[in-house]
């Protein structure tokens, strides 16, 4: 049962910060780190863990004995709930969207293998997990109760995943105010609103991965006060949707791992990334300007692609 030690250890980890050097930053003279979160944990990569430490927080000092949360086949949320769970001894159910595959994906395989206990709903069910009858009859199928295990909504998104986002920047031992612009790929817009929280004299710059994405000011917004101005959303460079790529957005992500040995993945960073290196050959970055991107995480997904 649930490890407070373990937990301790994991929310103290120092994340490492990379200095990046290509031939295009040298040329747009601006400079660039990059903030690891790849870096965390081997199995808990990325920014998925800044989601999840108050929810769990929550479920244990509220003496919950279990935590459940929905995602896909690929999800990297469901990846690092399963590896967060079994690192902290807190057992894990990971509802899962579709039918189960004969042969599951490697991130479900992992998932099952660290003790997730797994529930596949259709695809129908799904969308309406959120809906309170559905969630009962799930609770009711799974054998569970309300009052036992804790619901983090898909992605963790909410408040607890937003304050969990706020110590982003610190495990980095990053002082916010020494970068002109900090740099992040967003889904929902959970983890931009924590850093834009955590940076308030700093331009956060969020680049949604997704198409149609201008809901996602509005969802950021609800998290934050009035001090919290300096931040923009870039709804433009998600290369055709949610998971599409390009052959450039491709070629990039190879090029930027030759060059730096930093992989990405062609989902969130990769597209994070590429936005970044067009605004440099444009000259949309002011020459001298001190830049930090966040590298996400979500290496384990690329094993999808
Ligand atoms: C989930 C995820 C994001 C997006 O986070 P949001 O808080 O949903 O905006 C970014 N990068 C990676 C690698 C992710 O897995």
């Amino acid at each position: 049962m649930y490890n407070p030690e373990l937990f301790s250890r994991l929310s103290e980890k120092k994340v490492p910060v990379s200095t990046i050097q290509t031939s295009w930053l040298a040329e747009a003279d601006v400079t660039l780190n990059m903030h690891r979160l790849d870096q965390l944990h081997p199995k808990i990569s990325g920014n998925k863990w800044f989601k999840l430490r108050n929810h769990l927080q929550h479920a244990f000092d509220d003496g919950y004995s279990s935590i459940l949360s929905f995602g896909g086949a690929w999800s990297n949320h469901i990846h690092a709930l399963a590896a967060a769970g079994k690192n902290i001894d807190f057992p894990t159910v990971g509802v899962i969207r579709g039918e189960r595959a004969e042969v599951l994906s490697s991130t479900l395989q992992d998932a099952e293998s660290w003790g997730m206990r797994l529930h596949f709903i259709s695809r129908a069910d799904y969308r309406v997990k959120h809906n309170p009858e559905f969630l009962q009859q799930l609770l009711d199928d799974l054998r569970l109760s309300g009052s036992d295990v804790w619901i983090v909504p898909e992605g963790g998104s909410g408040e607890l995943g937003v304050k969990g986002c706020e110590y982003i920047l610190s495990a980095g031992r990053v002082s916010p105010e020494t970068y002109d612009q900090i740099w992040l790929a967003s889904g929902t817009g959970t983890t931009a609103a924590g850093v834009i929280r955590s940076a308030p004299e700093t331009c956060v710059q969020s680049v949604a991965v997704l198409k149609g994405a201008s809901w996602m000011k509005d969802e950021i917004q609800q998290y934050l006060s009035e001090e919290h101005k300096n931040w923009s959303v870039d709804t433009e460079s998600h290369c055709g949707g949610y998971a599409r790529t390009t052959p450039e957005l491709l070629k990039f992500i190879e090029q930027f791992e030759q060059e730096t040995e930093i992989p990405l993945e062609p989902v969130y960073t990769g597209k994070m990334m590429f936005s970044l290196y067009k605004k440099c050959v444009q000259g949309k970055i002011a020459r001298g300007c001190r830049l930090l991107a966040i590298h996400t995480g979500g290496l384990q997904g690329r094993r999808g692609f």
